[in-house]
């Protein structure tokens, strides 16, 4: 075991970088920070020491990632945290795509390097910016591993049922069209701590994931592994999202194309961009649909109804794949927060064992806690998630392995 317990976590986008430096003795967090709008005039980095309490922001252009990292660097350095640190041990990558062939976490070399950027015809979003970050951070440490922890990785235990699309296999293959899933990382650290708070063993406990942010996607995992999961080759597919419209009969498409005589770029982002939520009523944000709904706007409920059908569905269906299932997790930004998103996805529900109590779901905090009722066959829970401790813990466990 290598005696350096620091794991930094780098998250890097097409225009930003977030950052989190963890002691992986305790897990507990030394400094996080977000550098945003890289490229542009109006660049921002945001620093917080979690030691000394003490935050710093600095504005200004930040020209590209390289730029953007070495401040950070800095930044890192004047908390006595630097990157040459002995007590570095790694850095943690997050990389959106790992197609079937990264199944783990992997310490990058040039061959990884090569095969992410093979990946990039069906992560054209998302795999650049994770590319430019690494090599980034590979040029500044060059001596310290640095391990790429995949989105996609907890899903690669999906049978070939639920993986497949029902199309020719052979031109599946050639242009490596199948259901890949996304926020794995995020499916797996929920799964395993909604175990922990049902005292139970992960390999003997059934879960339903429902990770409601932004983006949002379900998983059903058995015993610990993925069986099937919301979205697909791309993260377009399953539930209603902040502003991708899931699940669309694809003939939508070919209609919008020959009869709307738009083209497939302006298609992509009406579904990407300015469908979901958004594209119903104009606002995201689950705060704001639920305050248009108090004051009686029949959009915003048309909206909030149409997302909390498609959950059902997919509780439902996620039900049906798994046979017996011991707890129902909600996680991220709605998930977490959203009392009502969680009442009405289980209402109605009783037939499955399914039930909130009112007085536990009303509750807020950070931690992880069962809503239903005690009397209830299978437990419904709020478990925040934290991709970051799951990218470290990750991170850190295959780096102190290989020493
Ligand atoms: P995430 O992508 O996990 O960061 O989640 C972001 C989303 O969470 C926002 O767009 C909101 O819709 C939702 N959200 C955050 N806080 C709350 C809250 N207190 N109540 C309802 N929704 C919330």
């Amino acid at each position: 075991m290598t005696s350096a317990t620091r794991v930094l976590v780098l998250n890097s986008g097409s225009s930003s970088v977030k950052y989190q430096l963890l002691d992986m003795r305790d897990a507990s967090r030394l400094a996080v920070g977000l550098v945003e709008r890289i490229g542009e005039q109006t660049s921002r980095l945001k620093h917080t020491c979690l030691g000394t309490g003490e935050s710093r922001e600095q504005s200004g252009p930040i020209a590209d990632h390289d730029a953007a990292l070495k401040a950070v660097a800095g930044e890192l350095a004047r908390d006595g945290l630097g990157l040459d640190s002995p007590e570095l041990a790694a850095i943690g990558h997050r990389v959106v795509h790992g197609g079937m062939f990264f199944t783990e976490p992997t310490v990058i070399d040039q061959a990884v390097l090569t095969e992410i950027e093979r990946l990039i015809p069906v992560a054209p979003l998302h795999n650049p910016a994770n590319l430019t970050g690494i090599r980034t951070a590979m040029a500044l440490r060059p001596d310290l591993p640095q391990v790429a922890v995949f989105d996609t990785a907890f899903h690669t235990t999906m049978p070939e049922s639920a993986a497949r699309y029902a199309i020719d296999p052979r031109i599946a293959d050639r242009y490596r069209i199948r259901r890949y899933g996304f926020h794995g990382t995020s499916h797996a650290y929920v799964a395993r701590e909604t175990a922990r708070l049902l005292g139970k063993d992960p390999a003997d406990t059934n879960v339903i994931v429902l990770h409601l942010g932004n983006g949002a996607s379900a998983s059903a995992v058995r015993g610990g592994r993925c069986v099937e999961t919301s979205m697909g080759m791309t993260p377009l597919e399953g539930l209603v999202m902040g502003t991708r419209s899931g699940d669309l009969d694809p003939a939508v498409i070919f209609h919008l194309a020959r009869v709307g005589d738009m083209s497939m770029d302006e298609i992509d982002t009406l579904l990407n961009k300015r469908s979901g939520l958004f594209g119903l009523c104009g606002d995201n944000d689950m705060r704001e649909i639920r305050r248009r709904i108090d004051e009686g706007d029949e959009e915003a409920a048309l909206a909030f109804d149409i997302y909390i059908h498609r959950l059902k569905k997919y509780i439902g269906a996620y039900y049906a794949v798994l046979g017996r299932v011991d707890a129902v997790a909600f996680t991220a930004g709605v998930g977490e927060n959203a009392a009502p998103v969680r009442q009405a996805a289980v209402a109605g529900l009783d037939g499955l064992g399914l039930a909130v109590d009112g007085g536990l779901n009303a509750v807020r905090g950070g931690e992880a806690r069962l809503i239903s009722p005690a009397s209830a066959r299978v437990a419904v829970a709020v478990v925040p998630t934290d991709e970051e401790l799951e990218i470290a813990t990750q991170t850190y466990e295959l780096v102190g392995n290989r020493s």
